[in-house]
């Protein structure tokens, strides 16, 4: 089995956002961002405890300043963390990857995370049109995110990736089509889309968004078309929502599917290191205590089980020997159902197959 061991991802939960979009369900905190230099230290802390205590694997190469709303975080900052990983890790060849909401930066700010080590940037354009956009309840407009990209590429940035979304309320086949279209002209080389979801305890949620957004066939149906357009134009699919130039996969996201270890700090974050185990959501106790100790185990399947649910997220898929006798007859039928297939000795979704993958494991598993 893939278990990469050898090396290790750092993932820094950055919990500030300018205003809480209504449909997201990430820790994130508004109006506290004086507090951002307590936040930093708190994570240089953990940082040095971790650096102290995990002698048996110290290589670094994937960093990835997720959150929240990490260009938030000034340039000085997100040097302080990176030479502190410096300091107590071994970083070689890394990837450092750092989410951008494009109504937080200008191009001297993003001149600034370049020269601070960053090499990927993550650009949260979710849309192309500003009703869209609107609606979702972000604060950027469409020309901000194409603006956004060509300030990073100025800026020295040549590994960017842009996230989308689709399914959301309004959204027809042109709309997304157009987005897409003006997308992969963009001198970009990732692309995730995400579907919308209606999660529980978000504004949407309490607006009954469901009713309001496409249904589940148009999504599909959306989604399909997607794939397809993104293949045919330079984006191949390597992950469920995840899109690539060969060559720039993100690695530090793979780590997650390939089940490498990596550890989270900030509210919320989640580690992989032999178990899993996550910090709990409360910027107040993480900035107080010396650590990040009240570590709470993650309930998940079995590694083997994982490995097979996270292998088969992936394009790639999985070697067909990691299933069993009987997991493999019952794979028979949706291969023949056109929902997965087999290629040489492995076996993959197709993409019909993702849009229903969690129903395909339940069976299978
Ligand atoms: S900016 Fe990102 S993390 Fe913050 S609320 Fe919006 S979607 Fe969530």
């Amino acid at each position: 089995m893939i278990y990469a061991a050898d090396t290790l991802g750092i993932y820094i939960h950055v919990p500030f956002c300018l205003r809480k979009c209504p449909y997201c369900d990430f820790y994130s905190c508004e109006n506290r961002l004086h507090e951002r230099d307590a936040y930093v230290q708190a994570v240089c802390r953990n940082i040095g405890y971790y650096g102290s205590q995990m002698n048996f694997c110290r290589k670094v190469d994937t960093i990835y300043f997720g959150g929240g709303t990490p260009s938030l975080l000034s340039p000085e900052n997100i040097l302080e963390m990176l030479c502190c990983i410096d300091k107590y890790f071994i970083v070689k060849s890394p990837e450092i990857t750092m989410e951008v909401n494009p109504a937080t930066v200008t191009i001297e700010r993003l001149l600034g995370y370049r020269k601070a080590g960053v090499n990927r940037l993550s650009i949260g354009l979710q849309d192309l049109h500003n009703e869209s956009l609107t609606s979702l309840g972000r604060l950027h407009t469409a020309e901000q995110g194409i603006k956004t990209v060509m300030s990073a590429v100025k800026s020295g940035f040549e590994n960017i990736s842009c996230d989308i979304m689709i399914g959301t309320k309004g959204q027809t086949e042109e709309l997304l089509y157009s987005t897409l279209k003006h997308i992969v002209s963009l001198p970009i080389k990732h692309i995730s889309a995400y579907m919308l979801k209606i999660e529980e305890g978000t504004l949407y949620a309490r607006q009954n968004m469901q009713d309001l957004v496409p249904d589940g066939d148009a999504v599909a149906e959306l989604y399909l078309n997607m794939v397809s357009y993104l293949n045919e134009n330079g984006f191949s699919q390597y992950e469920i929502s995840n899109f690539a130039k060969e060559g720039f996969e993100s690695r530090h996201n793979c780590r997650y599917w390939k089940l490498s270890p990596y550890i989270g700090i900030g509210p919320s974050a989640h580690s992989f290191v032999d178990k899993r185990f996550y910090v709990p959501s409360e910027l107040d106790s993480f900035i107080k205590e010396e650590y990040q100790t009240t570590l709470t185990e993650d309930e998940y399947p079995d590694l083997e089980t994982e490995h097979i649910m996270l292998g088969l997220r992936l394009s790639e898929g999985i070697p067909i020997e990691w299933l069993n006798i009987r997991q493999q007859k019952i794979t028979e039928r949706f291969v023949k159902g056109g929902l997965m297939e087999r290629f040489s000795d492995r076996i993959r979704f197709t993409p019909h197959g993702f849009l229903v993958s969690n129903a395909v494991l339940c069976d299978i598993l």
